[in-house]
């Protein structure tokens, strides 16, 4: 993607300070920094959001966020950490490239997410559920 910031921060055409890399991922520093050790993983064959991720993409974010989180854990010691992603302009994207926030969180840092909770009855909560079910390939192993 020859647009894309992210696919450009892995080919090192603009720069980034980078944490921790393997083959599929790259992690470096948030240029927006929520608070100290704000840290993006990102994949580094481009993949838009969630849905475009190959399974080998999926499980080396997953193998890279506990790794860097531990070092954020220890460097920082924040009193919390929020691992935040987003797909879709709705949803508070705003680069489309698949990443996930690692942002050390402290009391009273002004960071927010507001869940509007319904509490749908539960025969609801059992429909929903059957409309996703139906659709997931069946667990292999
Ligand atoms: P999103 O809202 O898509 O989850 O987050 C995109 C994040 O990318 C933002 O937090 C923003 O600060 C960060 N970002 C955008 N452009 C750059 C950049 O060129 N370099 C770095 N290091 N971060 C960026
Ligand atoms: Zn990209």
């Amino acid at each position: 993607m020859t647009d894309c910031v992210f696919c450009k921060i892995v080919a090192g055409q603009i720069p980034s300070t980078r944490v921790y890399e393997d083959d599929d991922v790259l992690a470096f520093m948030d240029i927006g920094h929520v608070n100290p050790g704000h840290v993006l993983i990102a994949v580094k064959r481009h993949a838009e959001n969630l849905y475009a991720l190959e399974e080998a993409q999926a499980a080396a974010i997953a193998r890279a966020s506990v790794r860097v989180a531990r070092a954020i854990q220890t460097a920082f010691a924040p009193a919390g950490l929020s691992v935040y992603q987003a797909n879709g302009k709705p949803a508070g994207q705003t680069v489309f490239h698949y990443h996930v926030h690692l942002v050390p969180r402290h009391e009273a840092d002004g960071m927010q997410l507001t869940w509007p909770v319904k509490n749908p009855p539960r025969e609801k909560l059992q429909e929903y559920a059957a409309r996703i079910v139906e659709r997931l390939p069946r667990a292999q192993g």
